[in-house]
Order: structure tokens, then C-alpha cells, then sequence
């Protein structure tokens, strides 16, 4: 695409899906069969902190066994070698777009390798468990939750996003839905800084009619094509 220097990429369910991870379906509102406000929630947490620190503990271990697909390959190829801005905002809290090779990325949603200690504000990663309440490597306290962006939680970094979207000339979705704010305005907020927008996903989106063009198909397909087409 001529002129397009600044990037941004918006992923989603969809991509990690072709690797096999299942995340949360808005048709239903179930993830793994559990309902979000028993899993998803800071009021959850309250409620049943084993029942969601297993939940959590489960999902590490399926990414862990996870690989990344040809959609996390080829986006990983793109930031290697593109000269302008990138940056891979994830919906995802797998670390498929890190273990492809990728290093712009940043997780809005965090991420189920990271722990947060509550007591101290320490991240450490984490591949373990904490359903048997592990003490915080930084204070020793048991005070460990997953590092993921509850609903009603604030998305991380969203200052980082908002900057980025303004110096884009190119925002791309890829497998989200569109459904869930504030990705859902991404698109809108990068058109009217002047952005040209890309839509590739499974199926048309809430917020297709936002975008400049879609093309349908599974990402693990329409994902290398493009990156081919932004490195000719
Ligand atoms: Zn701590």
C-alpha cells in the first residue's frame, strides 16, 4: 500500500482460535462453558478466588501448549522488517505473537503468563500455578492474581493505544468481533485521524461498515497474503 509508513494491528480471538485456544464467545457470554461473571470479573474473584484461579491456571497451561499459526508467523515477519511504526495491539493473553517472534506487541487485555501481585504491584511471569497461592517473589506476600483486564477492569495502555492510532496511515483488525469497547472504537478513532482501514476476519463484523475494506476467510490464510502484498 503506497504511502502507508505508521501501522497499527488490532488482533483478536479469532487469530489465537486457529491455534486452537478458545477464548470468550459473546453469541452465548460462555468461555470453557463458564460464564463470564463467574471467571471474568473482579466481583468473581471476591466471590470464588479458587474457581477462577483454576480457570486461569487451565488456560496457562493450554496456551503453553499452544503453537503459534502462520497468521502470528507472518505478522511477526512484518515487524522484523518494517521500517516505519508497528505495534500489534492484542486482545489475546496468550503469548503466540511473542513465541512467533513479534516485539511491538502490547497486551490491552494482559496476559495469562503474567502474574500481579495485588499486595506490592509486582508482575512476574508466570507458567505455573497459583491456585495454591504462591508467595510474590518481590514481598513474599500470598496476594498473586492472574495479570489479565477483568470486564469492568480498565484496559492497560490505552494512552500508548490512542497516541499510536493518531500517527497511523494504516489500522488493521484482525479476527475481532467488534463487539466489545474499547477496541470496538479503535477503527473509528483511527479513520478520523486520517487512517485507511483494513478489515480481516471470519465473518463481517459489527463494525464493518467502519472499514475501508473487508476480506473474509480464516486469518491463518488472509493474514499472509497481506503481509506479502505490505513487503513487495
Ligand atoms: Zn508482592
Amino acid at each position: 500500500m503506497d504511502g502507508v509508513r505508521n501501522i497499527v494491528i488490532l488482533t483478536g480471538a479469532g487469530i489465537s482460535a486457529e491455534s486452537g485456544l478458545k477464548t470468550f464467545r459473546a453469541e452465548d457470554g460462555l468461555w470453557e462453558d463458564h460464564r463470564v461473571e463467574d471467571v471474568a470479573t473482579p466481583q468473581a474473584f471476591r466471590r470464588d478466588p479458587e474457581l477462577v484461579q483454576r480457570f486461569y491456571d487451565e488456560r496457562r497451561q493450554s496456551i503453553l501448549a499452544a503453537e503459534p499459526n502462520p497468521a502470528h508467523d507472518t505478522l511477526a515477519r512484518l515487524d522484523g522488517e518494517w521500517d516505519g511504526e508497528l505495534l500489534i495491539v492484542t486482545q489475546n493473553i496468550d503469548d503466540l505473537h511473542e513465541r512467533a517472534g513479534a516485539k511491538r506487541v502490547l497486551h490491552m487485555h494482559g496476559e495469562a503468563l503474567s502474574a500481579w501481585c495485588t499486595a506490592c504491584d509486582a508482575r512476574h511471569r508466570c507458567t505455573g500455578t497459583l491456585l495454591d497461592r504462591p508467595p510474590c517473589p518481590a514481598c513474599g506476600a500470598s496476594a498473586l492474581r492472574p495479570d489479565i483486564v477483568w470486564f469492568g477492569e480498565m484496559p492497560y495502555e490505552m494512552d500508548r493505544i490512542f497516541a499510536a492510532l493518531s500517527r497511523a496511515d494504516l489500522f488493521v483488525s484482525i479476527g475481532t468481533s467488534g463487539a466489545v469497547y474499547p477496541a470496538a472504537g479503535f477503527v473509528q478513532q483511527a479513520k478520523t485521524a486520517g487512517a485507511r482501514s483494513l478489515e480481516l476476519n471470519l465473518e463481517r463484523s459489527q463494525g464493518s461498515a467502519w472499514f475501508d475494506e473487508t476480506r473474509l476467510g480464516p486469518a491463518s490464510d488472509l493474514v499472509p497474503a497481506w503481509v506479502e502484498e505490505m513487503l513487495r
